[in-house]
């Protein structure tokens, strides 16, 4: 169906200058599968050093951004912002975001339809608690999450999503294959029945929770997945072999 693999490192609040320059140093060399997308996710501010240092074929995202373009809002930045200093996506909506800071669906979506409107691509997060999945609430959780969001996203070109079981994320427990794909798969007869078939053929879903070199080939090789949001690896020089995962 034609939906590039696309991956994308999260390096979350981890780095300074010095490191930075060496995790740069393995995604240089490579080499890179040139058929997969490579965006990486740093802190704010670095994203001008980073884009300085990596090669312009490796996307750049911030991992917030705020709802309007500027103002009396201490602490945020706006994707404009994200912009100027190099980076070309964000990643929004990761479930530390919804825990840890409270972001809500809505808050999420007014979030991602502003990013979009200034030019920016957009990583959207989507993913249920372990207590939600125990319940057999996955689809119900993940459904909402769609549905808010495209109450927001007018054009899904810019936008890929990235469904992480939060039970998954940093925790060393990755889904199954089979339990990713699972959800992936009702993920896209979610998009026919709600947006479009287009759509649904078109959209790319990252799986990301855990993933890392030894997990990565067979989650691949799942037919609804595109590619990984990689947390803790993406930090590691194992992300090349993720990146590498569809060779
Ligand atoms: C993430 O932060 O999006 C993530 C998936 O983290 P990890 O790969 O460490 O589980």
């Amino acid at each position: 169906m034609g939906r590039k693999f696309c991956v994308g490192g999260n390096w979350k609040m981890n780095g300074n200058k010095a490191e930075i320059a060496e995790i740069v140093k393995t995604l240089v060399a490579g080499p890179l599968d040139p058929n997969t997308e490579v965006v990486i996710g740093c802190p704010a501010v670095y994203i001008s050093y980073v884009r300085g240092l990596l090669p312009a074929t490796i996307g750049v995202a911030g991992q917030n951004s705020y709802k309007v373009a500027k103002g009396a809002f201490t602490g945020e930045v706006a994707p404009a912002m994200l912009k100027d200093v190099g980076a070309d996506w964000v990643i929004l909506g990761h479930s530390e975001r919804r825990q840890i800071f409270g972001e809500t669906d809505d808050l999420i979506g007014e979030k991602v339809a502003h990013a979009l409107a200034e030019g920016l691509k957009v990583i959207a997060c989507i993913g249920e608690t372990l207590q939600e999945r125990e319940s057999n609430k996955t689809e119900e959780v993940v459904f909402r999450q769609m549905s808010v969001l495209s109450k927001y996203v007018k054009d899904w070109t810019n936008v890929v999503v990235a469904y992480e079981p939060v039970w998954a994320i940093g925790t060393g427990k990755t889904a199954t294959p089979e339990q990713a794909q699972a959800v992936h798969s009702v993920l896209r007869k979610w998009l026919v029945d709600n947006v479009s078939q287009a759509v649904s053929d078109s959209l790319r879903i990252q799986y990301g929770g855990s993933v890392t070199a030894a997990n990565a080939k067979e989650l691949a090789s799942q037919a609804d997945i595109d590619g990984f949001l990689v947390g803790g690896a993406s930090l590691k020089p194992e992300f090349v072999q993720i990146v590498n995962a569809k060779q």
